[in-house]
């Protein structure tokens, strides 16, 4: 990805794409899954800890992120499409996605086409946020137990 795209990325978000903003988002769309914070520090182990966080939540307030509560007990977070208006105040339902947790390889996975179903709620129940992660294996763990149990 080039810088040009990812000051891009930034700007339409309205964050102002400093160098080390650039370099913490750069990082992140390394990523092909989910990450933790903790995964993030060790790819950027020259970056302080702090400036590290405090990128995070300005992504999250700028809503360059979505957090994703997987059940592991740690955080993750992925990049937003730019199209994607996920947490924002007002009805933005639409616009959730499902999650997967693998427990092959630990990995969670943004499912960006499967929406999030919305359930009718008794009246006067307003709904925030729905944390929607399905549990299984995924593509790749899934055929390596299926190779498996046809050697046996
Ligand atoms: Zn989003
Ligand atoms: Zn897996
Ligand atoms: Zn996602």
């Amino acid at each position: 990805m080039t810088e040009d795209h990812i000051i891009k990325l930034l700007e339409h978000r309205d964050i102002k794409p400093t160098a080390m903003r650039i370099l913490v988002l750069r990082e992140m769309l390394k990523c092909n899954n989910a990450f933790s914070l903790q995964s993030l520090e060790d790819s950027l182990e020259s970056v302080d800890k702090s400036t590290i966080y405090r990128c995070i939540t300005l992504f999250l307030t700028h809503h360059l992120l979505h957090a994703i509560d997987d059940g592991s007990g740690s955080i993750k977070y992925a990049v937003c499409a730019s199209s994607c208006h996920c947490g924002e105040e007002g009805e933005h339902l639409d616009d959730l996605h499902a999650h997967f947790y693998c427990v092959g390889c630990h990995q969670t996975l943004c499912l960006s086409r499967v929406q999030v179903p919305v359930v009718s709620l008794p009246a006067q129940f307003e709904i925030h946020d729905i944390n929607y992660v399905l549990k299984g294996l995924c593509p790749e763990c899934g055929q390596k137990k299926r190779a498996e149990t046809s050697i046996h």
